[in-house]
């Protein structure tokens, strides 16, 4: 049975050294977040995901969710969790004050999540959607809204879920047609079905906010005909209290490769009680601030799985014993080496170790510039911020997925035959993992909105911002004598990146389908060049402590070496993805399928 262990150092590293947050003491919530602060959160939260949800992760898995009587249950174990995960407080870290909220900054849920996911993915993915649905209502929620539902939602009592998804309608958001009619009182009333919905109902909170989408009678075809509504499984008085139980009925539990404790519903409308979320035909837009939010922590869900993935593949590889080294053995008192002197098991580990060290630094920093684009007292900085993470947001969601799904595959080949077997648990990490790459948004999806959209957007202004970023710390590195070979990847990177986005945006303009074929392989070019720009960051970092001769040396020391395994693979990988991302469409349509 798999075993985690919160990685606090490399938490601890990241946010103390790497991004200094005592630099940022004049924010909002960072003035509060003293090192005992932060460090007692951590280790917390740590406790919490190792002895809570940890255990209930395979038992989920094996007993999955069930409908039973019009009801959804989670498996045994989870409602227990989730109210003392509220009891807790956990959901209110990184909220608002004036909805109840403790105002933390972002980055520290952030920390919050990754853990959540690496003990208990299935878990996790209630929180996360129960946040998305908060920061939509924060933003577009009327106040009398926001004062009705959110504080139930910031502290977990109420859940919230996101429905998009009909069976004529996935990516092609424009295609739905659940239906809603205006009454006179200023409500609506849904009709209509939707699938694969998580969260809808089940049996942990005690009421569920759903945001649907649906169309308002006579509304235009397509994206422009879409509103948002607030359709509550129990409506909620105007004191707050749950009145009538609303007429939004589950179907049916998805039966699933993976996440099987997530509660994946089909759902009917049957004149269901709705209330519009700002203006008729805003709804996609409006759903896109729960969309944006969730594909970064779908991004975390890659992370948090690569980092289990990883603590397991490598006991293990310690302790197996199969064959020699190639260079004598290495145990020589046994019958055979353990499988850590391997090449090609070193390789498979040093892989998902040198992701998913630079993908965590990744993913802080990017929640420390929604804290930014928050709270920054400059309005300059703030939408700086906020085109860095718009920018990075599909990344982060389809990268880190992409990498977590391959690093689930090595962790499992580093347990041979033995992962391939239920009771290993590896191989849940491989179910569980795949649909990260699926909803939110296929990859391919998120492959388009960078290079069909966000690297030409204002002008090209947010990619432009990165690239003086990846600049910037070209020219850091380069004038650090020890990191030389760090500066020459980053140049490459840089060099490739550039010249990918300029062959993109140029075909934007008269070859869409040239930049549609090239789009998942420009969005891993741009991955593997901000993962390469992070390393180098985490560079500079362990070398400076090197020098100062503070802490572990050899913590700093690994850091290095880590990073050096990974430039030494992503140069090679720049070139070839650029080269591939910039091949045009016409090989795509040669052959006739
Ligand atoms: C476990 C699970 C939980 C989910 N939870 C939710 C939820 O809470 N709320 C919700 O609304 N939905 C949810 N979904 C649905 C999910 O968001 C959709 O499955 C996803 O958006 C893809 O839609 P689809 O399945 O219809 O695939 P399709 O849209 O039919 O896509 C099929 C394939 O075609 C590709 N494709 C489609 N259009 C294009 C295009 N224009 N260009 C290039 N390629 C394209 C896709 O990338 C994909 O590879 C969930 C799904 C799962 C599996």
């Amino acid at each position: 049975v798999p075993t985690y262990r919160a990685p606090l150092a490399e938490f601890r590293f990241v946010l103390d050294d790497v991004l200094e947050l005592d630099h940022y003491a004049e924010l909002p919530g960072f003035g509060e977040l003293s090192p005992d602060v932060s460090s007692d959160l951590l280790e917390g939260a740590a406790k919490f995901c190792e002895e809570r949800l940890l255990p209930l992760n395979r038992a989920g898995d094996v007993e999955g969710c069930r409908f039973e009587n019009g009801v959804v249950l989670t498996p045994r174990g989870f409602k227990e969790a989730y109210r003392d995960y509220v009891a807790g407080g956990w959901p209110t870290l990184s909220f608002d004050p004036a909805f109840g909220g403790q105002g933390l900054p972002r980055v520290m849920s952030t920390a919050v999540s990754e853990m959540l996911v690496s003990a208990n993915m299935a878990f996790s993915g209630y929180i996360d959607i129960t946040q998305g649905a908060c920061e939509l209502l924060r933003a577009h929620g009327s106040p009398r809204q926001q004062a009705l539902y959110l504080p139930n939602l910031v502290s977990g009592c109420w859940s919230g879920a996101m429905h998009l998804t009909e069976p004529q309608a996935g990516t092609d958001v424009g295609l739905i047609g659940t239906h809603a009619q205006p009454m006179p009182d200023g409500s609506y009333r849904l009709r209509g079905a939707k699938i694969l919905i998580t969260g809808v109902d089940h049996d942990m909170s005690e009421n569920v906010i759903n945001l649907v989408l649906a169309r308002i009678a006579g509304a235009p075809a397509g994206i422009r005909g879409i509103s948002l509504f607030i359709v509550p499984k129990f409506l909620v008085h105007d004191d707050g209290s749950l009145g009538k139980r609303n007429s939004i009925y589950v179907s049916g539990v998805e039966h699933k490769m993976g996440v099987r404790a997530s509660a994946t519903c089909a759902v009917t409308y049957e004149d269901a009680v709705g209330y519009l979320v700002g203006e008729p035909g805003q709804g996609l837009q409006a759903m896109f601030v729960m969309m944006n939010d969730t594909r970064l922590g779908v991004g975390v869900q890659g992370l948090g799985i690569s980092e289990v993935a990883y603590q397991n593949a490598l006991a293990y590889a310690r302790e197996r014993l199969q064959g020699r080294s190639p260079s004598g053995p290495q145990a020589p008192d046994q019958h055979a080496d353990p499988i850590i002197v391997h090449p090609d098991v070193r390789r498979m580990l040093l892989t998902i170790k040198a992701f998913t060290e630079a993908a965590r630094a990744l993913a802080l920093w990017t929640a420390l510039h929604i804290d930014l684009s928050r709270h920054h007292p400059e309005a300059a900085e703030r939408q700086r911020a906020d085109d860095l993470v718009a920018l990075l947001t599909p990344v982060i969601k389809a990268h880190f997925t992409d990498c977590a799904s391959e690093n689930a595959n090595f962790a499992l080949q580093c347990f041979g035959g033995h992962g391939y077997i239920c009771e290993s648990g590896i191989e849940q990490f491989v179910r569980d993992i795949r649909v990260a790459q699926i909803y939110e948004g296929t990859n391919g999806v998120q492959g388009l909105d960078l290079a069909g959209r966000k690297i030409t957007l204002h002008g090209g202004r947010l990619a432009d911002t990165f690239f003086d970023l990846l600049e910037a710390r070209a020219a850091d590195v380069r004038a650090v004598a020890p990191l030389q070979d760090y500066a020459r990847a980053l140049d490459v990177c840089v060099a490739e990146l550039r010249e990918a986005t300029a062959w993109m945006r140029e075909r934007s303009v008269h070859d869409r389908q040239a930049v549609a074929a090239g789009a998942t392989e420009y969005l891993r070019l741009f991955g593997v060049a901000a993962l390469t720009w992070t390393w180098a960051g985490i560079a500079c970092t362990a070398q400076r402590k090197l020098g100062e001769q503070s802490g572990e040396a050899r913590f700093y020391r690994d850091k290095l070496a880590t990073g050096r395994f990974y430039l030494a693979r992503a140069i090679p990988e720049a070139r070839m993805l650029a080269a591939r991302a910039c091949r045009g469409a016409e090989p795509l349509y040669a052959v006739d399928l």
